[in-house]
């Protein structure tokens, strides 16, 4: 009988687990892979979205184009995960399953902070990017803010990179002269495990003249004063404010029983959680790597070499090193590169490479070689 192998999520982590299964076994195995969206966002591309270097519609990849031997996709919303029984209750029916990998990603709610929905923006999903697409040609004077809300975050290199962009983006229309660019940010450098890659990033803000505000969180809006208030009371005056909303583990699975604190209990050599034959991959848990789709991808092939050693009777792979590269946004045409290593050693290491133009045609690639492999079509992040 074929294994039945169930993947909630087609995220980062869902695409590359089901795409691995399909390689190693095609029809051999019974896939089912669901999700409530109709196509895949790459996270970086709303920052594309945002500052119009292309269109929200280029920008996504229809699930109807997921053409994997052994897969299936189901479109539709979970609403109950039993992990005992590795079986998940959906608007479409209850898929039983001999593996179940959670991959739900984290859910944002803006308006955890108050004031953020009705002054400011959001820039981490789809519909707040293309929002913005539309308010930040018209931020003419005055004071932006790119402000996180909670301690954890997707992409850690996001706020830096928005500032960097959006400071080409006022030179670029002439009026950088008449804004101030803050950022405001829960860690003490830009990039934590790397000194070298936040050090770029702390000179490049200083060349451009953007405030660097470490260690504080934004807590709320004041829409009438128009001020950003920080954790430790302080005020900041805002005409733009592009706020990073809070994350947390989507409801389905804070129903499930799987959360360890805030995220999926995982151990951190199997991401494995305490049930059975059941594991969780890339924001939803807690494994200790950043919240970025490339740690999504690692753990993903992880559990996928795990499912496919089990079925065949190989070997058990390596342990995860919680190991990724991040391609990071410095203005100018240029991109730079940080390869962290998380579980690996006793501590956190990253390695720097500069801005480069070479690294905009690598970071082109990897948006280029996921769909390729993923949905079997060629596309360009770049139209
Ligand atoms: C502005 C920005 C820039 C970024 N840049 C980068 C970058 O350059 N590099 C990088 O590596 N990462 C980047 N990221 C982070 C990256 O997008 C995420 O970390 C990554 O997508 C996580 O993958 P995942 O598979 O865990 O979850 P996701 O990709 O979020 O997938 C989870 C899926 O689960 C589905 N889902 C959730 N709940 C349900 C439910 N109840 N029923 C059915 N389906 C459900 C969702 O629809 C979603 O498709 C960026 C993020 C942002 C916001």
């Amino acid at each position: 009988m074929r294994t039945r192998v169930l993947v909630l999520g087609a995220g980062f982590g869902g695409l590359e687990l089901s795409t691995m299964l399909s390689e190693a076994f095609g029809d051999a195995i019974d896939v089912v892979l669901v999700d409530k969206g109709e196509s895949f966002v790459f996270g970086f591309s709303k920052l594309d979205v945002m500052f119009g270097r292309h269109s929200a519609a280029h920008a996504h990849h229809a699930y109807r184009d997921l053409v994997h031997p052994g897969v299936r996709f189901v479109r539709t919303h979970v609403r109950a995960i039993d992990p005992s029984a590795k079986r998940a209750i959906t608007d479409h029916g209850t898929f039983e399953s001999d593996i179940l990998v959670v991959a739900l990603g984290a859910d944002l709610d803006p308006s955890a902070t108050p004031g953020l929905v009705e002054g400011g923006h959001e820039f981490y999903t789809v519909a707040g990017a293309e929002a913005l697409r539309h308010v930040v040609p018209s931020f003419e004077r005055g004071a932006a803010i790119v402000g996180v809300t909670g301690r954890t975050f997707k992409c850690p290199p996001a706020p830096s990179e928005t500032a960097l962009l959006l400071h080409d983006h006022l030179v670029a229309r002439g009026v950088r002269g008449a804004t101030e660019i803050s950022v405001v940010m829960p860690f003490g450098r830009p990039i934590p495990p790397s000194p070298e890659t936040s050090d770029a990033i702390l000179e490049a803000f200083a060349e451009r003249g953007i405030r660097f505000i470490p260690d504080r969180l934004v807590v709320s809006l004041d829409p009438a004063r128009r001020v950003a208030v920080l954790d430790d009371g302080s005020e900041l005056p805002y005409g733009l404010f592009l706020g990073v909303p809070h994350h947390h583990a989507p409801a389905v699975v804070a129903d499930s029983g799987l959360l360890e604190g805030a995220w999926i209990g995982v151990d951190k050599q199997t991401l494995a959680t305490r049930f059975p034959g059941v594991y969780a991959v890339g924001d939803v848990n807690g494994v200790g790597t950043p919240k970025a789709g490339v740690f999504a991808e690692g753990a993903a092939q992880r559990v996928a070499h795990a499912i496919i050693a089990q079925i065949t009777g190989g070997q058990e792979p390596a342990p995860y090193n919680g190991a990724g590269s991040c391609y990071v946004e410095f203005g100018g045409h240029r991109v730079g590169r940080v390869d962290v290593q998380f579980l690996a050693g006793p501590r956190p290491t990253g390695r720097y490479q500069a801005p480069s133009e070479a690294l905009v045609a690598e970071k082109l690639e990897f948006g280029a070689s996921r769909i390729r492999r993923w949905f079997g079509r060629n596309w360009s992040p770049a139209p």
